[in-house]
């Protein structure tokens, strides 16, 4: 079929009823204009990518049209995988089937929040590391590991799943020592992780330093990699969102995230190149069509203040897909963002839980969250569907 595709000037499905319209998808991965009956399934499927119609006559006019560009849609037929349906299935039958018993029969509960959180329980978790760091001597001291409990193998990472009650999570390679070859040496780990537990989600390490080009490379070399579903940015190690010799790296990075319809993980922390008023940039520049995954909420009290005090819902508002998780958060933050949330009836589908393990800690985490989201639909959204929605399905493509 696809060759005989490729011949057609123009595909046309004015059928009356379809499930999905897997005929007109083959025809957009053959870069073939594409005219729709103007149903509502098509919509949702195909949106921007193909022309609609609805009679004989508008039916005429747009196969007559000019085509329209084929790249958006090859780029949805690339990003519709039988591996991304088979994920977004497996999310659903375990919403369906009751997902906690499920994580308790497999092992039970040890960190011991059980009681204090078990209407919480499983957690979806946004954002915890793989890979063990060596001793470094930070701030001029003498070296320290200090993130011992880091999980160094995949087995480590699975069993850790299981203790912390966590039913799926996205895995990023673990940073903090200013070696980048040890950050980026992570991400065949995290793609081993994926491979091996239908749990895990991965994000993959890249950097848009200069310096980090090569690296860089071999990173988006992997990106269409089973699981991966995120590009994990920190500019703890260098580089800032705003310096122009980075924007060539960043550029590469945002293409890459809208070639294969993932996310883009970003640190944040108060001061220096990750303080959010300079991260805030890149969801400026990419945040219309990009899904950007905040992480600890623009970190620390300034971050929370300049984030809460409207910044994040008004680029919710503003069309924005962007997205955070309180990771980390200080004091306040999570109770009022909850209570901003509420004000403006904003937001509810855009706060992560995360545990940031092995540099955060799963009960605290959950417990802070908890306090502040509740367990009904709010706390239900930050602990599993949001993931789900963001990290399990699919993000739309913008619209032509
Ligand atoms: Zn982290």
């Amino acid at each position: 079929m696809p060759p005989l595709l490729a011949c057609a000037d123009v595909f046309a499905l004015p059928s009356v009823k379809e499930g999905f319209g897997l005929a007109a998808l083959e025809a957009l991965a053959a870069g073939v204009p594409v005219v729709l009956r103007d149903l509502p399934v098509f919509r949702e499927v195909f949106g921007g990518t193909v022309r609609y119609a609805q009679d004989p006559a508008s039916l005429a006019a747009a196969l007559a049209a000019a085509p329209l560009d084929p790249e958006p849609g090859r780029a949805l037929a690339r990003s519709l995988t039988w591996e991304r349906a088979a994920v977004a299935h497996l999310a659903v039958y375990r919403n369906l089937a009751g997902m906690r018993g499920n994580a308790k029969a497999r092992k039970g509960n040890g960190c011991g929040i059980g009681l204090l959180q078990g209407a919480l329980m499983p957690v979806f978790d946004a954002h915890r590391h793989l890979g063990r760091l060596p001793a470094f001597p930070f701030y001029g001291g003498p070296p320290v590991d200090p993130a011992p409990g880091a999980a160094g193998t995949v087995a480590e990472l699975l069993d850790q799943l299981d203790r912390d009650d966590v039913e799926r999570a996205l895995v990023l390679p673990n940073y903090g020592v200013p070696d980048p070859d040890l950050s980026f040496g992570f991400n065949e780990l995290v793609l081993e992780a994926c491979q091996k537990d239908d749990r895990v989600l991965g994000a993959l390490w890249t950097s848009p330093l200069p310096s980090d080009a090569r690296r860089n490379e071999q990173a988006l070399a992997l990106a269409g990699e089973t699981g991966v579903r995120a590009l994990k940015l920190s500019l703890l190690l260098g580089g800032a969102p705003d310096d122009p010799a980075c924007r060539p790296g960043l550029e590469r990075i945002f293409a890459t995230v809208r070639e294969y319809g993932l996310v883009v993980h970003v640190h944040t922390s108060p001061g220096g190149s990750s303080d959010i008023d300079r991260v805030g940039t890149l969801v400026q520049d990419y945040g219309d069509d990009v899904a950007i995954h905040l992480v600890h909420f623009g970190g620390g009290a300034s971050g929370h203040i300049k984030l809460g005090g409207g910044r994040f819902l008004d680029w919710v508002e503003a069309g924005k897909r962007v997205y955070t998780d309180l990771s980390w958060a200080i004091g306040f933050a999570p109770r009022w963002l909850a209570a901003q949330i509420e004000a403006r009836g904003i937001g509810h589908d855009r706060v992560l839980f995360a545990s940031d393990e092995p540099w955060g800690d799963t009960p605290g985490e959950t417990a802070r969250l908890a306090a502040a989201f509740g367990d009904g639909e709010l706390g239900d959204r930050a602990f599993r569907r949001t993931f789900s929605d963001l990290y399990d399905t699919t993000p739309p493509l913008a619209p032509n």
